[in-house]
């Protein structure tokens, strides 16, 4: 199959206390499997079937109608996926360094500043969705979210940090309460892979 589960960079239990190691182990398992299986199934065969799912994404409309909606969805969820766990790491969070934290201070004016914007993106996601920090396509800074798995690379912008605030992502450690999950989730933020990012989007 063309599109393979990554393996995580860290141990399912390395998040701990912020993401449990039992959120951990289904959400990496069997929910991003479960996207990266129905990938699979709608591009096999085709001429998208190698593929990368970010370069799909860029551009949906090129993606055979019968199948758009799948790849939108499931392509989605395994790009966001993908980032998601790349932009944690344990014995991180904290404040940026970097590249990154400059940009933050002059997009936002402060790194607090910045919190409480994404924080509200997140919390303003009506049912399941991502709370996002992007480039724009002119190399400044914007928080958003998206409804689903929908990425932000289908409207030409590049995420360089998500927060996945769908309930699988927290509902077993801290039930209905997205807001009290969101704050631990700054304690394993990896602003080093985040900076990595921000300098190949800026290319
Ligand atoms: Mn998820």
């Amino acid at each position: 199959m063309a599109h393979q589960l990554p393996a995580l960079p860290y141990g399912f239990d390395a998040l701990e206390p912020f993401i449990d190691e039992a959120t951990m182990r289904l959400h990496h398992g069997k929910h991003h499997q479960a996207y990266i299986d129905n990938l699979n199934k709608a591009v096999t065969g085709t001429a998208l079937e190698n593929v990368p799912a970010e370069l799909l994404l860029k551009d949906l409309p090129a993606v055979p109608e019968g199948i758009r909606n799948v790849v939108r969805n499931h392509g989605g969820g395994h790009a966001n996926h993908s980032l998601f766990w790349e932009v944690m790491a344990p014995g991180a969070g904290g404040v940026p360094t970097g590249p990154v934290a400059e940009a933050i201070t002059g997009a936002f004016g402060s790194f607090e500043s910045f919190k409480e914007r994404l924080t509200a993106a997140a919390m303003g996601q009506f049912g399941s969705g991502w709370g996002w920090l992007v480039v724009k396509k002119d190399g400044s800074l914007a928080v958003g979210n998206t409804p689903n798995q929908d990425s932000p690379l289908s409207v030409g912008d590049t995420p360089i940090l998500g927060v996945d605030v769908w309930e699988h992502a927290y509902y077993l450690r801290y039930q209905n309460r997205r807001a009290e999950y969101l704050q631990s989730w700054y304690s394993v933020v990896n602003w080093s892979r985040v900076n990595d990012l921000l300098r190949q989007a800026r290319g």
